[in-house]
């Protein structure tokens, strides 16, 4: 009997342990996905690029992905290029479908940095449905006024090889035309043109705003200041993180 009743035993916590395992594999990982928002020129580009190094997580730029696809000329590159050449947001579809495919790549098991998504309330719920807990999202906010983003943007030029930014009416090595770093031309986005940049502002208020809403309510949203000087704001950016993951510790 007792010979019995210790193989019945047995029996049940091999179950157990078993349907643990298939508990445990089932699980999704816990994920640390940091959203930074603000309108065109605020300096995601520049604060997501320190902030992925810092906090190891890939910078996922939805502008970027689309700049890549007009280049290679692929067909969604080529969809996506009017909205983007007259400022307007690329339709939710296009954007999803291609976010979807770049966050299931390995380096985003752990989590990512979202610079430039999501840019309406249908993006935002939409990542709501692909990052269920026990991941955890915090949204970082740059807030810069109209004026100093149409100063900033009519100045911009990007260089065409490395990507790295100057401003030609703060920086006298733009005046060069050449980039410091890889010697490649230095160009103005086809985006930055004073009548596209209104038209990127308007887009920003009408769709982004009420995304900033929508994060507000859930508790999610810092804003910071972002016509501070760049290094003040990565330090302030830095300290809502380090809090976020105090308060918040994945479990
Ligand atoms: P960015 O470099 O983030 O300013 O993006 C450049 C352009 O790409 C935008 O003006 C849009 O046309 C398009 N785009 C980038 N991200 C999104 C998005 N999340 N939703 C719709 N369009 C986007």
């Amino acid at each position: 009997m007792s010979v019995f009743l210790a193989g019945v035993c047995t029996v049940l916590a091999a179950i157990s342990l078993g349907a643990g395992l298939v508990a445990a594999e089932a699980k999704p990982p816990a994920q640390t996905i940091v959203i930074l928002i603000g309108p065109p020129g605020s300096g995601k580009g520049t604060q997501a690029a320190r902030l992925s190094k810092e906090l190891s997580l890939p910078h996922l730029s939805t502008g970027d992905l689309f700049r890549e696809n007009l280049k290679k000329e692929t067909p969604l590159g080529l969809q996506a290029k009017e909205y983007m050449n007259s400022g307007k947001l690329v339709p939710d579809a296009l954007v999803l479908d291609m976010l979807m495919k770049r966050v299931k790549e390995s380096d985003s098991v752990h989590g990512y940095l979202l610079d430039g998504f999501p840019r309406t309330v249908a993006q935002a719920e939409a990542l709501a449905k692909f990052t269920a807990p026990p991941s955890q999202v915090l949204v970082l906010n740059l807030a810069v006024s109209d004026d100093q983003i149409i100063k900033r943007l009519t100045g911009r030029l990007t260089c065409e090889g490395c990507g790295q930014l100057y401003n030609a009416l703060l920086s006298k090595e733009a005046m060069k035309e050449q980039c410091s770093q890889c010697g490649g031309q230095l160009l103005q986005r086809p985006d930055d043109r004073l009548e596209v940049i209104e038209e990127r502002l308007k887009v920003f208020h009408e769709q982004t705003a009420p995304v900033l809403a929508y994060y507000h309510k859930k508790g999610l949203l810092v804003t910071v200041d972002g016509a501070m000087p760049p290094d003040e704001v990565y330090s302030q950016l830095i300290e809502a993180y380090e809090r976020f993951k105090r308060e918040k510790p994945i479990r």
